[in-house]
């Protein structure tokens, strides 16, 4: 699983859940920050008296390791800077070569819209062109590739504003534990923390009615952007 995330605490409040069940199964998960969001979502350090950009991009590295590390995943940031964040033809060449070696079963970004966020749609942009660029076409391409990956997005903060229809809920009922404690690492968004855990709760409502499964207690919603292929319904 490759995640790549627009700033180092994206994919905690998005993904955690499931990327904590990838792991738990044997799987590898690899999570790609493009930015600290050292400017634009670690308000909390910047009160601190003093506070530089380099520190905080520290703090952030730091917090982001602990995070990924109790989801039993790695994380690498590319430092491309924030608000806004500029990912230019060399960080998606470097994105794409990283996804041919990787070569992921599956790749998690943000959505193409955000009405509130300048840098979450640059990196989906980033994501999708690195990922055409990996995988090819049916085709023999002229260029190296990889198997083309699942492809799905995760839930933006608002999602009914950046157009995300949920297509598939993962049950993080089991793994809920390790997401709490990514969360916890993320300092400098306290606030945010339980606003995801209640938003994992409505989503198990969600997954609960869907399936008739009364053991989900705990959700995180996806949608996909390429067809899933099934070999008979
Ligand atoms: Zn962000």
């Amino acid at each position: 699983m490759l995640v790549v995330s627009a700033h180092s605490a994206d994919f905690v409040w998005r993904a955690a859940g499931a990327i904590a069940l990838h792991t738990r199964d044997g799987g590898e998960a690899r999570i790609v920050s493009l930015s600290y969001g050292e400017r634009g979502e670690s308000g909390e350090l910047w009160k601190q008296p003093g506070q530089t950009e380099e520190n905080v991009k520290r703090v952030r590295h730091a917090e982001a390791e602990t995070a990924a590390t109790a989801l039993g995943a790695s994380f690498e940031a590319m430092d491309l800077g924030d608000y806004p964040l500029h990912v230019d033809d060399a960080a998606v060449d470097r994105l794409a070569e990283l996804m041919r070696d990787f070569a992921p079963d599956v790749v998690l970004t943000h959505p193409d819209k955000d009405p509130f966020n300048p840098d979450h749609p640059v990196a989906y942009t980033a994501t999708q062109q690195a990922r055409l660029l990996t995988s090819g076409a049916v085709v023999s391409a002229g260029f190296r590739t990889a198997p083309p990956s699942e492809f799905l997005v995760f839930e933006p903060h608002q999602p009914d504003l950046c157009g995300f229809v949920p297509t598939v809920f993962v049950d993080i009922t089991p793994v809920m534990d390790r997401k709490l404690e990514a969360m916890e690492a993320m300092g400098a968004q306290q606030y945010l923390r339980s606003y995801y855990t209640e938003r994992a709760g409505h989503r198990a409502n969600h997954a609960r009615k869907v399936t008739g499964r009364p053991e989900i207690r705990q959700a995180e919603a996806f949608q996909r952007i390429i067809p899933n292929v099934v070999s008979a319904l």
